[in-house]
């Protein structure tokens, strides 16, 4: 990527600023695996106070929150129900059926989230030949699917039917916070309904390392054993989590800047020659095209004019807004992306 280039692909890009790493150096520190990281102990609480549940643990990634929350609430040969485009299915290296040892039923609900009637259409029968239904994954905000926010409603409907069939719910909040600006809601009401709840703290709110899965006393416990049994278990971590603090003080209502700044974008790319825009129905910080041309090549272009883009399929080109992205910024990137689709 050019040097001074427009960095839009993606919201992991974000660098420590002066306050984060003021925070850092200060953070005082122990042996996490011991219980005596104040920090991250701080971390912890903070989190599941935040999203209303009794504990959460601290992880090095969002790929190790969810496969500790997964192979916490099944057991090797159950099923998870999953959206065909779930990160969980297409980004984490396979991990549930290699390590978690499920197998995963992937459906496709509108904006990646199924309605109840295909949460109970998908779980198994009782049946010596069958897989046992165990869990259902949600994704909120959804990534592949345009970053839409995912509401209430609908989590609650899909997440009631999987508790009606005996199922437990977990939601890969991965930019959970981003949903819950979106929509203007609590983010504990978002994953009121679901069981577990895991959450970046390395994407949009800008810390360099580090998600938290949330959950009841007991399935935390198991998850905290599964980042052990995962090499997650970190020593002196208070100085990541106290990134992770400063960025749940200072940059979740800043989120609203990026979707405004991702608004900018993609409304100077709807309509435009060369790509179609995917228009989820409450988008978030992620701008996604169709394009005519192959995706290697837009990006290529773009990337020569200075804007930085994601191949995400052979014509799927994603931008992402983020606190590095300024409206200045969003602006020119419009411009270019416009110029180049336009060919
Ligand atoms: C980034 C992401 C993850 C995984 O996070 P890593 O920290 O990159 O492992 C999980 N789910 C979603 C939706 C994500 O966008």
């Amino acid at each position: 990527m050019p040097a001074g280039a427009i960095d839009l692909r993606s919201d992991t890009l974000t660098v420590p600023d002066a306050g984060m790493r003021a925070a850092i150096a200060a953070a005082e520190v122990g042996d996490d695996v011991w219980g005596e990281d104040p920090t991250v102990r701080r971390l912890e609480e903070g989190v599941a106070a935040l999203l209303d549940k009794q504990a959460a643990v601290f992880v090095p990634s969002g790929t190790m929150a969810n496969l500790a929350a997964v192979a916490a609430q099944t057991r090797p040969g159950d099923e998870v129900i999953a959206d065909a485009q779930a990160h969980v299915a297409l980004h984490e290296a396979g991990g549930s059926a290699a390590v978690a040892g499920v197998q995963l039923r992937l459906l496709d609900g509108f904006e990646g989230t199924p309605d109840a009637a295909m949460v109970r259409d998908a779980v198994r029968d009782q049946d010596i030949h069958n897989p046992t239904s165990k869990l259902l994954c949600l994704e909120n905000t959804h990534n592949r699917r345009g970053g839409c926010a995912i509401a209430l409603q609908r989590i609650t409907a899909a997440a009631g039917a999987a508790h009606a069939e005996g199922l437990r719910v977990h939601c890969d909040g991965a930019r959970l916070f981003n949903a819950a600006v979106a929509l203007d809601c609590a983010a504990a009401a978002l994953v009121g309904h679901c069981d577990t709840v895991s959450v970046c703290l390395s994407k949009g709110l800008g810390a360099p390392v580090g998600s938290v899965v949330a959950g009841d006393d007991a399935v935390i416990a198991e998850v905290r054993r599964w980042r052990k049994r995962l090499g997650g278990g970190m020593r002196q971590a208070g100085v990541l989590a106290a990134a992770g603090l400063y960025a749940l003080d200072n940059n979740v209502a800043r989120l609203a800047d990026d979707h405004a700044n991702a608004r900018v974008i993609a409304s100077a790319l709807r309509g435009v020659g060369g790509a179609t825009l995917l228009e989820p129905t409450i988008p978030t910080n992620s701008v996604m095209l169709r394009t005519a041309a192959p995706a290697d090549v837009v990006v290529r272009e773009a990337a020569a004019r200075g804007v930085a883009l994601a191949v995400m399929g052979p014509d799927l080109v994603r931008g992402m807004t983020h606190l590095g992205v300024t409206d200045t910024d969003a602006r020119r990137a419009a411009e270019v992306l416009s110029e180049v689709l336009a060919g």
